[in-house]
């Protein structure tokens, strides 16, 4: 009997629209001939060449894609989805590159920041000539950006920058950083050229999980900024949370890439490899772990499909992108961990994407907000009760 691949069971590709499927096709293309040949080696240096991809995905509109003006394509949540999809396919770094620039830095720029700041900043990071990186998790501040420490005080009409930001993505390679603070007035974002005086950027370098992506500390040490550098719009704890709504709903899809990948591999694998006589696809056990792990890939797309849908008909609320971020990302690793049973101990070997995967998406879990987080998000709107503290 003729195979089909997991994602068409249920014919999903009916429900996009043509243009939605060439953007697909696309982004495909690219991960096919830019990432997949060098992912791997990648990841063994843990370094990539994030400039170059960056001016890659400019040059085909991938950042900020779902922003309009500015340089920015203005696409829709599906397709920008889509994206994600296919770029997380080849390694979840990558489409972190993508996410961090376009839905968190450029979109808090794009969203809360003044003119001057937009002109300045939201073209050349469409191009990918800039590149952004947002920080908003401490040392000691993670799950709870409330308690922030970092500090951003009045000097004349200047302000004066002092803290610390852990584990920001792109940190090392970034042009500019928008950087989240506390002013006597509240929390403030601000806009940070990376050339500023008292700006160093120190690359985490005992990653065991996103390796091909750029991860660092941040280190704000008096910094001092003209007036001009504060986000107008972007004052208060709701104007970065609203950035990360952004980011998650990335991330609904991309998982979901992660576990395609891992899935048709695993698939290839237990089709090809024989033991006991046969091949191991052939064996009930294995058959019921393609079977659940392809039900719940379906589950997870008509998911981020539905929010799309509603993100594009301006209707998605933030813990609908909690639903969405949870099981998607949970599932996707879940997946993953059972692919790399099928594949046995070339489950193991960085031959096969399938561990890589598995190792980058205990970060798509935890970042963005973790699990628990999402948890509590949603527990929170389902009995009225918040149990975060
Ligand atoms: P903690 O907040 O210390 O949490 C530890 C554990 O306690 C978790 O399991 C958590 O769910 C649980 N927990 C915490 N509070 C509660 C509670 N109230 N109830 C139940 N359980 C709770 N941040 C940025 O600002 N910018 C970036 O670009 C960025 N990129 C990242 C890239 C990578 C590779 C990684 C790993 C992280 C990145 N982060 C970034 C940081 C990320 O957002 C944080 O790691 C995340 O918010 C969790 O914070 P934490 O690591 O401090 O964990």
């Amino acid at each position: 009997m003729a195979r089909v691949l997991p994602l068409d069971l249920l014919d999903l590709d009916d429900s996009l629209t043509d243009e939605e499927r060439q953007i697909r096709a696309v982004v495909r293309q690219v991960v096919d001939d830019r990432v997949r040949p060098h992912v791997a080696g990648w990841y063994e240096r843990g370094q990539a060449p994030v400039r170059e991809l960056a001016l890659e995905f400019g040059r085909l509109g991938l950042l900020g894609m779902h922003l309009s003006g500015y340089g920015c394509a203005g696409a829709s949540a599906v397709a920008y989805g889509l994206a994600c999809l296919e770029l997380e396919a080849g390694d979840s770094g990558v489409r972190s590159l993508v996410s961090v620039q376009g839905s968190l830095a450029m979109y808090a720029i794009w969203r809360y920041g003044s003119e001057e700041q937009k002109q300045r900043w939201l073209p050349s990071m469409a191009a990918g000539e800039a590149i952004g990186c947002f920080g908003l998790t401490e040392p000691d501040h993670g799950s709870d950006p409330a308690s922030m420490t970092t500090r951003a005080r009045r000097d004349g009409t200047d302000w004066v920058l002092s803290g610390t930001k852990m584990w920001i993505t792109n940190a090392p390679v970034a042009d500019v950083a928008v950087v989240w603070a506390r002013t006597e007035a509240g929390i403030q974002g601000f806009v940070v050229p990376m050339g500023s005086p008292g700006v160093a950027a120190r690359e985490i370098r005992q990653k065991l999980s996103l390796r091909a992506s750029a991860t660092g500390e941040l280190v704000l040490d008096e910094v001092r900024l003209p007036a001009e550098a504060a986000l107008p719009e972007g004052t208060g704890l709701r104007a970065p949370l609203s950035c990360l709504t952004e980011a998650r709903f990335g991330i609904v899809w991309g998982a979901l890439g992660a576990a395609r990948e891992c899935l048709h591999v695993a698939l290839d694998y237990a089709v090809g490899r024989e033991q006991f006589g046969r091949p191991i696809a052939g064996f009930q056990l294995t058959q019921a772990k393609l079977a659940d792990m392809a039900v719940e890939l379906q589950k997870g797309y008509l998911l981020a499909l539905h929010l799309g849908r509603l993100a594009d008909a301006g209707r998605l609320r933030p813990e609908q992108v909690s639903v969405g971020k949870l099981n998607n990302v949970r599932e996707a690793l879940a997946i993953a961990r059972q692919c790399r049973t099928i594949l046995g101990a070339n489950g193991v070997s960085g031959e096969y994407p399938v561990l890589r995967h598995a190792n980058n998406l205990e970060s798509v879990l935890t970042y963005e907000g973790t699990a628990e987080i999402h948890q509590l998000v949603i527990g929170q709107r389902l009995t009225g009760l918040s149990a975060f503290a």
